[in-house]
């Protein structure tokens, strides 16, 4: 008979183990399934600012944004982007330097910029090197 209920025990202590392990099992695929949903989430994310991206590169939306831009920094560029540097002479980046703005692009620059915050050009280093912007 205490045989008998010994191999109950075991039985019954086997079966608890079980179960707690079934459990374990279940919540462990619904975190996998929660993960996976919300990776599945952040993809279709990514994936619809890529197709917005590859639309506009195609029909060629995103345009810069020129009012952006301060008159200064325009002047600079011809029609295409490229740089237009030799009509800028060493008086006019003095003039740019006495109203405020960086002698390299013409961008407006606070008192507290260490760079342009347009060309990203070292401001110390232009003010004291203008004729060899
Ligand atoms: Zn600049």
């Amino acid at each position: 008979m205490a045989a008998m209920s010994g191999f109950l025990t075991i039985l019954v202590l086997i079966f608890l183990a079980f179960a707690c392990f079934v459990i374990y099992f279940i919540f462990k695929q619904m975190e996998f399934v929660l993960t996976a949903t919300n990776l599945y989430r952040k993809m279709v994310t990514r994936q619809d600012a890529m197709i917005k991206l590859l639309i506009d590169i195609r029909d060629g939306t995103k345009q810069l944004d020129s009012e952006k831009i301060p008159e200064t920094f325009k002047e600079l560029f011809d029609e295409e982007g490229r740089q237009i540097s030799s009509q800028i002479t060493t008086k006019d980046r003095m003039t740019r330097v006495t109203a405020g703005l960086c002698p390299k692009c013409g961008g407006k620059v606070s008192s507290t910029d260490q760079n342009c915050p347009f060309c990203k050009i070292n401001l110390l280093f232009a003010r004291q090197h203008l004729d060899e912007l």
